[in-house]
Formats: C-alpha cells, structure tokens, sequence
C-alpha cells in the first residue's frame, strides 16, 4: 500500500521525498488499516461473552455513540452520533457491547444508510429482541469538503424493525427521547437523509 500513497502523491504534484512527507505512506497506510479495521472483526467475538437472558422488556436505549467512517464513494470521513434502541424478548447485549458494534461498521468503506441498516439487522439476528431502532446523525466531508450542496451535509438515517416499525407508539417514545435534531416525535419513520453524492 505504501508504494500506492507513494504514487498517489506524485499524481496530485507532490514530492514524496520532501521531509514532511517522507513517512506519509506508512502513517497513511497505518491510518487506513485501522479505519478499515471493521472488516477484520468478528462479530461473535466482539459480542459473545456479553449476551444475556434476562426477565426485562422495557425499552434499552444508548445515545450518542460516536461513529467514525469513510464514504465509500470519495474515501472522505463521514462521522457522527449513532442511537440504538431495543426491546429485549429474552435477550440483552451488554451496554458497553453497543458501541463496540457500530465500531465493527462504522470501520469500512461505508454509506450511511447501509451501515444504519447492518446495525440493527445485527441486533435483531443475535438477540431477537421485539423491536430494533437505529438512528445515525451524520456529517459528510465529501459534501462540506467540496462545497456540494451544503445545507445536505448533515445527513439523519434510521432503521426500524419490529415493534418500532409496527408500533407508532413506542417509535414515538424512542424520538422524543433522543430529541434527535430535525425529528419530531410526530414524524412517523424518519425519511433517510441525502447521505452522499456519488458524482
Ligand atoms: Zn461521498
């Protein structure tokens, strides 16, 4: 990969040999190793020893899990807030498990609303739980960065399965407890935002 960077340098009109850039290809590689990382994760590992059975099915919610990623379309970051919620059957993922996992999906080459999707698509395959709701709350560089439609640079996605598809009620409930900027608890499902142009 280093002799890539290497190369790309020399393509945007850079001397790769000048000093501030002579060890840029292995920190970049570095860099995008780790931002990549989620590819390399299992999801069984990271979750496994933190899966309960519980006698609980009121609502769990974590807030404000911060998320780093890389649209897919330009490699520029993408990052934000991501909120979970779920309602238990008989199953609980331990709490500190959740960022973790958005950490699995974030780390890819990514477009908001699939990894909103593979999120709660997760929770629902290891715990079956009643509902699954994800809320993502983006920004995207390759909009802000470019000057591309501006105002759309902040992108919210969300995912509802089960009972916060089903169930106005308790969709609701979750909105107005995240206060998310932009959704109201009287919106039904929130419309997925305009995450990324693809020109
Ligand atoms: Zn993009």
């Amino acid at each position: 990969m280093q002799d890539l960077i290497r190369r790309l340098l020399i393509e945007l009109g850079e001397n790769p040999d000048r000093e501030g850039l002579a060890r840029t290809p292995a920190r970049v590689e570095q860099a995008l190793r780790f931002l990549t990382g989620g590819y390399e994760a299992n999801i069984d590992e990271v979750l496994n020893d933190a899966l309960f059975t519980v006698d609980y099915n009121e609502m769990v919610i974590v807030k404000d899990i911060d998320f780093y990623s890389l649209c897919e379309h330009h490699l520029l970051p993408f990052f934000g807030k991501c909120h979970v919620a779920y309602i238990p059957r008989k199953r609980v993922i331990g709490l500190s498990k959740i960022p973790r996992l958005v950490d699995v999906f974030a780390r890819r080459l990514q477009i908001q609303e699939r990894m909103t999707n593979q999120i709660a698509e997760t929770i629902r395959e290891k715990i079956d739980p009643l509902g699954v709701a994800v809320v993502c709350e983006g920004t995207h560089l390759c909009m802000s960065m470019r000057g591309v439609e501006k105002q759309n640079s902040f992108a919210i996605t969300s995912a509802m399965l089960g009972a916060f598809r089903d169930n106005s009620r308790t969709r609701m409930e979750f909105l107005e407890l995240l206060k998310v900027r932009g959704l109201t608890a009287t919106s039904t499902v929130p419309s997925p935002g305009l995450a990324c142009v693809s020109d």
